[in-house]
């Protein structure tokens, strides 16, 4: 599950009222899920030995070889087309991988240099050391400024919802501005500055500021010490000018003293007026690697001459968080491995035992199903973003998508009736707005007879629900934090499936011992019964537009709401829209999926941070003009935001 998309997480919870449809007739109980293989494949995924498999290093590459291999053993088509025969067993593996473009690493480039104006510096220093005195920010564009007047410019802050503007008394226009880390708040992750002070958000304001460079004054004394000095890039696209922490020495000789610039900084904005340094010429090179990423991707051909043309796609994607860094709930300064046995070695062993299970399956499912495991989810959906944009059969024909993430957690609940208690397992399921059979489908398939093992745990209750497989918590939204996000983008009906939340999500603590493997196999097999109902069915699962989860992006602190859907992974030269909900300021705007915002608001949007930064100057009711690139063409719509409920 991916914390960039958190912030659409559940909020508002459904919880499902028994709908009196009769039980139909079960699946014949043709195979069941493994215990032995789910513990099998998460000891291995969640291993020591893969390191995290965080996108594009070789312990995620080694996770990919391995389900390409279960895949080839199981007998599924590969998802790749290539020219020649396969002759070894790695030749005959490539062709499940799906590869997409991923920066995995930024390094320094050979021309990094910040100087003094040469004939205007101090003779005894003219140039400072990168690396030692500065070091540039992974998602720095390159270029420079030459000879340029540098200003001082408080913290970098701008925000207008909170009346607060550093730039408002710092003309930094074709100058290099320069600021301090962190916010007038100190480092308060609560305080209202939480968003404005982020990094990226003070690039986005020194752009529109129209800065030719932003140099931020470290926070320790030390540069190395500083958290900000480590080469990072979060494949979410470049800052649009160059960007660079320095040191506060080197500060002190740019600007002077810089006690009397911090007690400025922080009193209110406004007192601190322009406040000029040395001019300074500043290049900034930094080289961002791609490495070798891929989706796995494995076909079951379906079995009926017309539906097999139809697929239903089953996801569970394979990446995790390495050895920490971004998305880490860890607080440790090197937690280690994160091992990221629920989230998502669970979902990887769901989906190779679905496999195993469909492929077993006699008769044959009919229409074609299409196992992937997705990377890069954990950047943002990034392998997902991929796939839908390079399906490998056409979405159009894509009847559903079925995602698993974070599985192996399951919890039992209390179901109470005067005196009697009984445990239940509880499930949570999203996306069931998402098609008009959902809930119908759901229902039915949880429902349990005098025959099923399960139903001998509750008999002789009178308890109301203890005749259900699980106590399930439904959620309409298409839209959550994980891959079916990028189908559901594209009017692909879809579920989820969620054991929930826990202490160890995002740690080091998320390992293999911890997953209730009878729970999760208990999920893998009402999944396969939710496919198997589904092909059943000659007519594919109707489409509808499900209820969006209102609050979405209040965390953000936003007080408008546009109702786009922005995607978090591709984002260099402006900002592209995944979707646009229904009957939001966004459609009514004539925004569509696929759009790339490059303007709002008379702010340039060249990544999602620019356009979060647009959002937050924008006001409920007021009409703003909105440019976009739909294919070559730029088009200016007018948007007014609603007020956020
Ligand atoms: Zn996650």
């Amino acid at each position: 599950m991916s914390i960039k998309n958190f912030h659409r997480i559940f909020v508002s919870v459904v919880l499902l009222t028994a709908l009196s449809l009769a039980a139909l007739a079960q699946q014949p109980g043709s195979s069941t899920p493994s215990i032995n293989r789910l513990q099998q494949i998460i000891a291995y995924l969640a291993s020591d030995a893969l390191e995290g498999r965080r996108t594009g290093t070789p312990g995620a590459n080694d996770a990919a070889h391995y389900i390409a291999g279960e895949f080839s053993l199981l007998g599924l088509r590969p998802g790749m087309q290539m020219a020649g025969p396969a002759r070894t067993r790695g030749e005959i593996r490539a062709r499940y991988l799906q590869p997409f473009p991923y920066v995995a690493s930024v390094e320094l480039g050979k021309n990094n240099l910040i100087t003094f104006d040469p004939e205007r510096g101090p003779e005894d220093l003219t140039g400072f050391t990168v690396g030692k005195d500065w070091v540039p920010f992974g998602f720095s564009s390159n270029g420079g400024a030459q000879g340029a007047a540098t200003v001082f410019a408080g913290y970098g802050i701008s925000s207008a919802e909170l009346k607060y503007d550093d730039y408002a008394v710092s003309n930094v226009k074709d100058r290099v501005a320069i600021v301090f880390e962190g916010t007038p708040d100190g480092d308060n992750p609560h305080g209202q500055f939480a968003q404005a002070g982020q990094i990226r958000f003070k690039a986005a304001a020194a752009r529109a500021a129209g800065a030719r460079a932003l140099l931020i004054i470290a926070s320790e004394d030390k540069l190395s010490d500083d958290r900000l000095s480590r080469l990072a890039y979060d494949n979410a696209g470049e800052a649009g000018i160059p960007i660079a922490l320095i040191s506060r020495q080197m500060a002190s000789h740019v600007l002077g003293d810089l006690a009397g610039l911090e007690k400025i900084a922080n009193g209110r904005a406004s007192s601190h007026g322009l406040r000029t340094g040395r001019n300074l010429s500043v290049i900034v090179n930094v080289i961002r690697r791609e490495s070798p990423s891929f989706n796995v991707v494995g076909i079951l051909p379906g079995s009926d001459p017309k539906l097999r043309n139809e697929t239903i796609v089953i996801g569970a994607h394979y990446d995790h968080l390495g050895m920490g860094g971004e998305g880490s709930g860890s607080l440790s300064a090197r937690p280690g491995i994160h091992h990221g046995a629920d989230d998502n070695a669970s979902g990887v062993a769901g989906l190779l035992e679905l496999a195993r299970m469909l492929t077993l399956q006699n008769p044959k499912p009919r229409r074609t199903i299409v196992f992937i495991a997705f990377s890069g989810e954990e950047e943002g959906l990034i392998g997902s973003n991929y796939y839908v944009n390079h399906p490998i059969v056409p979405l159009a024909n894509t009847v559903a998508m079925i995602n698993m993430d974070m599985i192996g957690r399951m919890r039992k609940v209390e179901l109470k009736a005067d005196n009697v208690v009984a445990m239940q397992s509880a499930l949570i399921i999203g996306g069931v707005g998402t098609a008009q059979e959902w809930k119908a489908i759901i229902d039915r398939n949880n429902s349990l007879t005098n025959g099923d093992p399960v139903y001998r745990e509750f008999s002789g209750h009178a308890i109301p629900g203890s005749d259900k497989r699980f106590a399930l918590t439904l959620n309409e939204d298409g839209y959550g934090p994980s891959d079916h996000s990028s189908f559901y983008a594209r009017q692909v009906p879809v579920l989820f499936f969620w054991t929930g939340n826990h202490d160890d999500y995002h740690k080091p603590s998320d390992t293999a011992d911890k997953i209730n493997y009878e729970g999760e196999a208990r999920v893998v097999s009402f999944a396969a019964r939710i496919v198997s109902d589904i092909d059943r069915s000659d007519k594919r699962p109707t489409y509808t537009v499900a209820k969006s989860d209102s609050q979405g992006g209040r965390s953000m602190g936003f007080r408008v709401y546009l109702g786009t859907i922005p995607n978090y992974a591709d984002s260099n030269d402006g900002l592209k829209l995944d979707g646009v909900r229904d009957d939001s300021p966004a459609a009514k705007a004539g925004l569509k999926a696929g759009d790339k915002i490059v303007k709002m608001a008379g702010r340039e949007v060249k990544n999602v941070y620019d356009y979060t930064y647009a959002l937050g100057e924008m006001k409920a009711g007021q009409e703003y003009e909105v440019e976009v690139m739909r294919g070559s063409e730029r088009l200016t719509l007018k948007i007014t935001p609603a007020v956020r409920k």
